[in-house]
């Protein structure tokens, strides 16, 4: 038996993983507006960075656009969970467009914080991916006192005014241990650097990246599923590989597992990003399990029963339809 048992394949599947309180928030907006309002419903950007959900929604009717000039004036448009710079707002108001604000409130702290620190007139290093619309986002809130920096190698080229007066935040999707080390440099070149008020990476990305360092040393292959632009999907497959998986993936969909990832493994570890609905795990599992990975073991890291309030606006009209 202790052969057999030796050649048993078998899944660790983690938990947390996929979908968080924001993005739940963000994707049932859009539902409730498509129901409340009728289609067209446009949408600025993808409301969280998942193509299943994303081709789920356009097909009920809601249109996708990159500017917010190109929704026609007067329609509605909802925000997508990563959230908007201030001139978003004003954009959308100057085309009398009804504005429906999905951005996860987690974002919108590290926003608030933005705004305080540059009120207080400080340096503000904002780690980050260059180009992620959470960053653009959030540094729109105060352009003039916030630097980029995109991770431990950019930390050479930050200059501030005042060293005395510099404080980090960051993008809420990155890796915790990556961005400590960004942090740790940050404060060799800048003794005084100030902490957040509280933590900026949120929840959900903490505790998926937990539950994946948990089994990633027992795992041959990890399959992470999420879509190529989900900062937090693509952080996972790292922390997998950091942590002693031998190989990892991202994939949106189960059909895209090349059966040779799976040649001489003998365990697989599943998760998925925070936009990522269940079925498409589903897909996953029922894959491997045709392959004879049909042993499945929940790794769980943590509980998660936060949940958000759907945007006020949306609340406000769904209580006026009754
Ligand atoms: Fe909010 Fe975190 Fe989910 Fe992003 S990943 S939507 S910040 S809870």
């Amino acid at each position: 038996t202790l052969v057999g048992m030796s050649e048993s394949k078998r899944v660790l599947l983690a938990a947390p993983r996929g979908y968080c309180a924001g993005v739940d928030r963000a994707v049932v907006a859009v539902e409730k507006a498509l129901e409340l309002y009728g289609p067209p419903v446009y949408v600025r950007k993808e409301i969280v960075h998942n193509k299943h959900v994303v081709t789920t929604l356009e097909k009920r009717g809601a249109i996708f656009v990159d500017e917010t000039q190109e929704v026609p004036e007067g329609a509605t448009v909802v925000f997508s969970a990563h959230g908007v710079a201030p001139v978003v707002h004003e954009e959308a108001k100057q085309l009398s467009l009804k504005t429906i604000d999905a951005t996860c409130p987690l974002v919108t702290k590290v926003h608030r914080e933005a705004v305080r620190f540059a009120k207080d007139d400080y340096d503000i290093l904002l780690i980050g991916h260059e180009g992620h619309e959470e960053v653009i986002g959030t540094s729109g809130e105060a352009p003039e006192h916030i630097t980029l920096v995109d991770g431990p190698d950019d930390v050479a080229n930050v200059e501030v005014r005042d060293p005395d007066k510099v404080v980090w935040l960051s993008q809420t999707t990155l890796s915790v241990d990556e961005t400590m080390e960004t942090v740790r440099r940050l404060r060799e070149k800048f003794p005084a650097l100030q902490d957040p008020p509280s933590d900026d990476i949120c929840y959900a990305t903490q505790n998926r990246q937990l539950a994946v360092k948990q089994m990633a040393a027992d795992c041959d292959l990890m399959i992470v599923v999420g879509s190529r632009n989900s900062s937090n999907s693509v952080r996972l497959v790292e922390v997998a590989l950091e942590h002693g998986t031998k190989d990892g993936h991202l994939v949106d969909y189960a059909d895209e597992i090349d059966p040779t990832w799976l040649d001489g493994v003998r365990t697989v570890g599943v998760t998925s990003g925070a936009s990522v609905p269940e079925i498409l795990v589903r897909g996953v599992l029922d894959y491997l399990a045709s392959q004879g990975f049909d042993d499945v073991t929940a790794i769980t890291a943590a509980e998660e029963s936060l949940l958000f309030a759907l945007p006020m606006e949306l609340r406000k009209d769904l209580k006026a339809a009754g």
